[in-house]
């Protein structure tokens, strides 16, 4: 039985998954490295135990302490080839600011730097991690990033990054309530991301931002979002 643990970390959340083998899936910001390693400890997880490093996407919030944990772990790194393009230019922007609030933070996040991470593993849809320990499958979930995937586990549950979020004010207000993500790249293509992840789950969703959001409540957002 895989297990999903969630990392709140200051900006957003990492998750491990715990399986024959825990992984690691995202890492913060580049401040987030000691948080992380505090709460694989509380897990009883050593870094060197980690048999991947997944990456939801490629954001300065998501990888920005990837370097770090993965030169002590050793163990492979994982994104979407369709991200690299974000690596290759060193920074997040330009983003794509969903609504004012949007607008404004895109402002202040779009040049925030980032590692210039190597892909050990590339995810591809489909994908099964077996050979990590972890019966999770790939779901390409483009729209927030051209190359965001979400984990999907066996029990129905999904890992989905920055397809939407958890509340208002980045998960502080609200936190189980879905939103639309800040960002997104192309928001149709999200919204028809996030119908994929729906059709191939039933129970929880792990945001990057917010608190775990319940299927039900999902799907009914979505519904009325596609209504106004
Ligand atoms: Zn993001």
């Amino acid at each position: 039985m895989l297990k999903v643990h969630r990392l709140k970390l200051r900006l957003s959340n990492a998750y491990v998954l715990v399986g024959r083998r825990p992984i690691l899936v995202d890492t913060g910001t580049s401040h987030d490295s000691y948080a992380i390693r505090a709460a694989l400890k509380k897990l009883r997880i050593e870094l060197s135990e980690l048999a991947l490093i997944v990456h939801t996407h490629i954001h300065s919030d998501h990888m920005g302490s990837t370097t770090e944990l993965a030169s002590e772990a050793k163990c492979p790194i994982a994104y979407h080839a369709a991200d690299q393009g974000i690596i290759d230019q060193g920074h997040n922007g330009p983003l794509n600011g969903i609504g004012i609030q949007g607008k404004i933070l895109s402002r202040l996040f779009q040049n925030a730097k980032l590692d210039r991470i190597q892909a050990d593993v590339t995810l591809v849809d489909g994908m099964r991690l077996d050979e990590f320990g972890c019966d999770a499958v790939v779901l390409e979930t483009p729209g927030h990033t051209a190359g965001s995937v979400s984990l999907i586990t066996p029990a129905g549950d999904a890992i989905i990054g920055d397809v939407i979020m958890g509340g208002y004010l980045g998960g502080w207000l609200f936190p189980s309530k879905p939103n639309y993500h800040y960002f997104a790249e192309d928001l149709a293509q999200a919204m028809c991301s996030l119908d994929a992840i729906l059709a191939r789950t039933s129970r929880t969703l792990y945001v990057g931002h917010g608190d775990p959001l319940a299927h039900l409540d999902v799907q009914r957002w979505r519904k009325r979002s596609q209504a106004t």
